[in-house]
């Protein structure tokens, strides 16, 4: 099963992406946690992503395409994978497509978690991540069993750089501009799944294990 989780940032990409990863036993790949990685690691390719990162702007498609081909090219993407944050524009999408065409696959489901602009701005301010074990939490919708401590590993919970208020503005608007696009894109491939994401996240998984069947 290939699935690519789209949405704008805060959606809940990533909170349903682990827990559909973990329910079909396939790995989730998030290029923002591949980002961050690299990044907290001092990599060359983590240098030049923070720099875009920081200011709420995409990394170029020339940093982020041949990486996740690369990715899925590994032995544990045989029986599929979930992609969290990629792809964001339309070039990227067509990398991908490329890559996989080539072998005769495609993807089978874009799923399209929906959420307005105005949720984003709450769900972006409450989050907490986890900058030892890449969990997230939100203060209200999903908090940490102790204050500020992340329930996996212990590390202090911290709100994201780019989650505070004058990047998610920039963020937002980078959405609607680069990767909004690709709901028409994937829906001409038949491909699309709108999910409503102003539920709670229980519901939420259970709308997309209903439709992919999981
Ligand atoms: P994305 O990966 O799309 O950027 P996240 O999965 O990190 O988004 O979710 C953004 C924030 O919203 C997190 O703090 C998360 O705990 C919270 N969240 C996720 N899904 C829901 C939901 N259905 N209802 C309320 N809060 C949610
Ligand atoms: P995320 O964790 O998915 O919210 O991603 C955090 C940041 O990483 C984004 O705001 C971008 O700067 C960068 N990023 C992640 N994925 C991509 C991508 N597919 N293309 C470009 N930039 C990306």
């Amino acid at each position: 099963m290939k699935i690519i989780m789209l949405g704008a940032p805060g959606a809940g990409k990533g909170t349903q992406a682990k827990m559909i990863a973990e329910k079909c036993g396939i790995p989730h790949i998030s290029t923002g946690d591949i980002f961050r990685a690299n990044i907290k690691q001092g990599t060359e390719l983590g240098r030049k992503a923070k720099t875009y990162m920081d200011q709420g702007l995409l990394v170029p498609d020339e940093l982020v395409c041949d990486l996740v081909v690369d990715r899925i090219k590994q032995d544990d993407c045989e029986r599929g994978y979930i992609l969290d944050g990629f792809p964001r524009t339309i070039p990227q999408a067509h990398a991908l497509e490329d890559a996989l065409s080539a072998i005769g696959q495609k993807i089978d489901y874009a799923i399209d978690i929906d959420v307005p602009d105005e949720n984003i701005i709450d769900r972006m301010a409450g989050r907490r991540s986890c900058p030892k074990c890449g969990a997230t939490y939100h203060i209200k919708y999903n908090p940490t069993k102790a204050e500020g401590i992340c329930d996996v590993c212990g590390g202090e919970v911290v709100l994201r750089e780019d989650d505070k208020p004058e990047t998610v503005k920039n963020r937002l608007s980078v959405y609607h501009e680069q990767t909004q696009p690709l709901i028409d894109f994937y829906s001409e491939r038949n491909a699309l799944a709108e999910i409503n994401g102003v539920q709670p996240m229980e519901k939420v998984f259970e709308d997309i294990v209903n439709l992919i069947g999981a």
